[in-house]
């Protein structure tokens, strides 16, 4: 028996070794006979073999339509290589072409974008220009300009105005009022907002640091800075209507302008502040009929008694500040 059996058990693995397997659809040669085959890798056994036309459908799904992805064996890791016919002088030159559109058209839409902004940023300067010195003012400073001087400084007066908007000058008003009220307090009846402040109490403390600056807002500081010399403008007209040239009018209400809202975004956030550290949570005023009504259905009276203290508790804690 044993001598039987061990010839067939070789013979079976001999057969094995020789017989191929798809590692992609797991066929063997008997299942499609006339299907090529390929060992495009270094594997060994059983992922050695595979269809050519199953390891050209598993590189296309790799590949996602881009036929200059390298791909590798997933087992080995081998780069498979793949070989293209001889394409004629046409169709190379139309293949170069397209892979050098598509690399191109990135930068290319990019510097549109650019560009695009650029010059809405000349035009806003110019405008800004004729509307700060007054338009024949204007016309005549930009006429007489060297066209490289414009085309450098125009685009910078938004980029300035942005960034002169992002200072946050008001911030830090409001600090140093805050320590100097702290230091000298006789201030506090003279700025009758920072009276509350400081008084006390580590909340106090932390919520001073906490609310005096908040996020910059990103929308808010670009329509903040562009339309300052609009306001500006405005103001100058309001404000100081007899003033001899127009520059000097924006300049003036642009300043009235910038003071008049700081003070007033001091005096805000100060107020915010003060409400903010006094603010109370109040008892629910539903609680003591729930509770009562939960004590008489179910028995656990010492809990609603012992909750009961404990809201006396924090009432009387609220009432000694
Ligand atoms: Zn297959
Ligand atoms: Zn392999």
């Amino acid at each position: 028996m044993n001598e039987s059996t061990n010839p067939d058990t070789a013979a079976q693995t001999a057969a094995d070794d020789s017989r191929r397997y798809c590692w992609v659809c797991y066929a063997s040669d008997e299942d499609d006979v006339t299907a090529p085959w390929v060992k495009p890798c270094l594997c060994r056994g059983t992922t050695k073999w595979v269809h050519q036309s199953c390891l050209q459908r598993w590189v296309d799904e790799k590949q996602k339509g881009n036929s200059t992805v390298k791909v590798n064996c997933p087992q080995c890791g081998f780069q498979y290589i793949i070989h293209f016919p001889n394409m004629g002088q046409l169709m190379l030159f139309l293949d170069r072409m397209d892979a050098f559109i598509y690399r191109v058209c990135p930068f290319v839409a990019a510097g549109v974008v650019v560009g695009s902004c650029y010059w809405v940023a000349v035009t806003y300067g110019a405008i800004t220009v004729m509307q700060v010195l007054g338009y024949q003012e204007g016309m005549a400073l930009m006429e007489s300009a060297d066209p490289l001087v414009l085309l450098v400084g125009l685009p910078t007066i938004p980029v300035f105005l942005i960034l002169g908007k992002m200072v946050r000058w008001e911030d830090k008003v409001l600090r140093l009022l805050r320590a100097s009220v702290r230091k000298l307090p006789f201030l506090r009846y003279v700025l009758p907002g920072f009276r509350s402040n400081g008084d006390g109490g580590p909340q106090g403390a932390t919520s001073t640091t906490a609310v005096i600056s908040d996020p910059i807002n990103a929308t808010r500081v670009l329509c903040g800075g562009l339309s300052l010399p609009t306001l500006a403008t405005l103001a100058g007209r309001a404000f100081f209507p007899t003033c001899s040239t127009t520059l000097n009018q924006t300049l003036l209400g642009g300043l009235a302008f910038l003071t008049i809202k700081g003070l007033f975004k001091v005096y805000y956030k100060q107020q915010y502040h003060v409400i903010q550290s006094k603010r109370i949570i109040k008892d629910n005023p539903l609680h003591d009929a729930a509770s009562s009504s939960n004590t008489s259905a179910t028995s656990t009276s010492s809990t609603g008694t012992s909750s009961s203290t404990d809201r006396s508790g924090h009432n009387e804690g609220t009432r000694d500040q």
